[in-house]
């Protein structure tokens, strides 16, 4: 049952630190010449038209990027803004990439992507806005167990990224389960694994499991919008990131009050940056 499309939450509040983390990640990788690998097991449609009738049916975008775009000028976001933009560019924003865009168009020749999506429209969409050929693999497949497949990957230095829709509950379960299977076929790839606070006890529980994982060099940004409430909807998102370039921590640190002040709604902003688990 694939009731979620990302075409109606795409570019909120919880994409902008998502992409953020990501492209800083990427960035971090392409410092050395070495080939690596980008695992997105959960890609979406690649590509969001803002002025579709997904994106204006609650206008979650303004929520996020909407406040951001020609507008922020915090050195943390430029990496992250100027992708936006090079979509963009006709100045007003009508276009935002999902992850899987974000990271091909990131792509150096030597690097290679593999995209799973099981929503078939969203599927199709996606294979129309990457390249195709043999640097990027657009699989319609579950990426949970697509992932397994794939590890060790051939690069031996990989980008997973994890973004389920968590509207099974099954999904906080499988989350951990992909992280120990990663730990356990390749321990070095970076992981980062993105989670909504819808009910903060889901998360509270998921941390704990992963302390106690055994893995190790674990780190948590999270940024809220409202305080945690129950049952008003998603108020916080946060990235769980395992082996993390050593320079993202303060990157992050940096960019979390300025972001949750212009993103909290009535002041409300919040935001968390933590080691979870140290080296
Ligand atoms: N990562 C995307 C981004 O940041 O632009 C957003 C992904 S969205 C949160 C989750 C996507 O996972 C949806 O498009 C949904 O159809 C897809 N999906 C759900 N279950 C899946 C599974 N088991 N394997 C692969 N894709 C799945």
């Amino acid at each position: 049952m694939l009731s979620y499309r990302h075409g109606f939450h795409a570019g909120n509040f919880a994409d902008v630190l998502k992409h953020c983390v990501q492209v800083e990640i990427i960035s971090y990788l392409q410092k050395k010449e070495a080939p690596f690998d980008y695992i997105d097991t959960h890609a979406g449609a690649g590509r969001y038209a803002l002025t579709s009738d997904m994106a204006q049916k609650n206008r979650e975008y303004m929520t996020g990027i909407g406040r951001l775009f020609k507008t922020c000028d915090l050195p943390g976001l430029q990496n992250y803004l100027r992708l936006i933009e090079a979509l963009n560019p006709q100045q007003s924003l009508q276009h935002y990439p999902g992850s899987p865009l974000i990271a091909t168009s990131m792509l150096r020749p030597q690097d290679k992507a593999w995209l799973f999506e099981l929503h078939p429209s969203d599927a199709e969409k996606l294979r129309h806005c990457v390249p195709r050929g043999r640097q990027c693999q657009v699989r319609e497949e579950d990426g949970f167990a697509g992932l397994a497949s794939l590890l060790p990957s051939r690069a031996r230095r990989a980008l997973i990224l994890i973004d389920p829709p968590y509207e099974q509950k099954a999904d906080y379960q499988r989350v951990v389960d992909a992280l120990r299977l990663i730990h356990r076929k390749m321990a070095t790839a970076t992981v980062a694994l993105w989670y909504p606070v819808v009910e903060r006890r889901r998360i509270e529980a998921l941390e704990k499991q992963l302390v106690a994982s055994g893995i190790r060099n674990i780190e948590l940004y999270e940024l809220g919008v409202r305080a945690d409430a129950c049952g008003g909807g998603m108020t916080s998102s946060g990235m769980i990131v395992i082996n993390p370039p050593w320079t993202l921590r303060a990157q992050v640190q940096a960019l979390l009050p300025p972001l949750a002040a212009e993103l909290g709604v009535n002041g409300g902003g919040h935001y968390r940056c933590e080691v979870l688990v140290a080296e």
